[in-house]
Formats: C-alpha cells, sequence, structure tokens
C-alpha cells in the first residue's frame, strides 16, 4: 500500500508565507495534486515514492511574483519555475527560457523543488515574511522616524505614515529595502546599522514610487 499524499513540507512553509504575506489574494488557479490528467502524465504534480507532491502551482492575482520568485532563487530546495511561457531553472542560473508545455501558465506560476528527502523536508523560512517584519522594525525606531520626516517634509511634504503607506504598497520595494536592511546591518564596523543611509533609500524608493529595479 502506498503512503498517502502529502504536499512537500518545504512548499507548506511557503504557501504559508505567501498567504500570511498576501492574505487577501486570488486562489482561483492554486493547486497542488495532480488531476486525473496530471495522473497519466509524468508530472512533479504527481506523489512520489514517499507520497510526497513536490510541486505547486500559486494564482497570480493578488501576489508579488518577482517578491517570491527573489525568495525561490534564495531557497536551496527550489528546483525550476514555470510562468508566463517562460522556464527557470536552478540547474542553468535561473535564467529565462521559452517553455512551450500545453499550459502556457498565465494565470498561475508553478514552483518544483528537487525530488529529495532532504529538499522535501526542509522547513526553512523562505524569507517573504521577514522582509515586511525588517522593515517593521527599522521605521519603528525614532531616530529612522525622524529622518524620514525631515526629508519628506523637505521634498515632497507627505507624512511618514503616508509614505510607509505607499512603501507598503509596492512589495518588491521592502523586499529591495529589506535587503539594504541586511547589508546595512551586516557591516563589520561596529555592526550599527546607517539609519540616514536606510532613511535615504526608503524616501528614495517613496518618491520615485515604482517597483525596485
Ligand atoms: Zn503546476
Amino acid at each position: 500500500m502506498s503512503a498517502p499524499p502529502y504536499l512537500a513540507p518545504a512548499l507548506t512553509v511557503l504557501r504559508d508565507e505567501i498567504n500570511r504575506r498576501w492574505p487577501r489574494r486570488d486562489r482561483t488557479s492554486d493547486g497542488w495534486i495532480g488531476d486525473a490528467r496530471h495522473q497519466a502524465t509524468r508530472s512533479d504534480h504527481n506523489p512520489n515514492e514517499r507520497g510526497s507532491v513536490d510541486a505547486i502551482d500559486v494564482d497570480e492575482d493578488g501576489v508579488d511574483f518577482p517578491t517570491i520568485f527573489a525568495a525561490i532563487k534564495r531557497h536551496p530546495s527550489a528546483r525550476y519555475v514555470i510562468y508566463e511561457r517562460r522556464l527557470y531553472h536552478r540547474l542553468r542560473g535561473w535564467k529565462s527560457e521559452p517553455y512551450d508545455g500545453v499550459n502556457p501558465h498565465e494565470k498561475h506560476f508553478h514552483l518544483s523543488i528537487d525530488q529529495t528527502r532532504e529538499a522535501e523536508q526542509d522547513t526553512r523560512p523562505w524569507g517573504l515574511l521577514e522582509d515586511t517584519d525588517m522593515l517593521d522594525r527599522a521605521t519603528d525606531t525614532p531616530i529612522i522616524q525622524a529622518a524620514l520626516h525631515n526629508t519628506m517634509i523637505g521634498r515632497s511634504g507627505v507624512t511618514v505614515g503616508v509614505a510607509l503607506d505607499q512603501l507598503r504598497a509596492v512589495p518588491a520595494a521592502v523586499a529591495k529595502l529589506a535587503t539594504r536592511v541586511d547589508e546595512l546591518a551586516a557591516r563589520p564596523a561596529g555592526g550599527a546599522i546607517d539609519y540616514d543611509q536606510l532613511a535615504d533609500a526608503i524616501v528614495r524608493r517613496v518618491l520615485t514610487g515604482g517597483p525596485a529595479s
């Protein structure tokens, strides 16, 4: 008798992080275990000999794909992504390649992880929650708020609260800033965050508005 199928724990962690970060996202095109059509083919949506399903589909609506893709590329379990007729494979440096399968993946993206017990059971975070937590921590400090205030009033007249709301509406910007906080925090000289530099990065991002490059 074969084991009952289950979603690989690594992918459960990722799905939970996506759901917590984008609680109102559309889940219509979500999926994990293959239907009868999948099961007639070779697909990562079919349970393997351990019962593990090593792929998920995530609806594109209400999430920020670049932010999720950046997290995927950092996780050692991730193997390949298919989205919008493109394939991105870890073994080929995640470069964009044409994908001409039957399903163009225009409403959801597909992620497969490695078909190994180690990859499936790797429950380390994918990092989608740390980004926002870190930004919240950084912008919670009075010195950052003061720096933001000074710069914003001088340059655009918006309040810090408005600026931060605008910032949070652009998840890729949040991710980029969190990376910047990481860098600043990790600097060997004293290890202290350079709040002026950070505030400057935040303000520049808010004022230019668009997604992080
Ligand atoms: Zn899929």
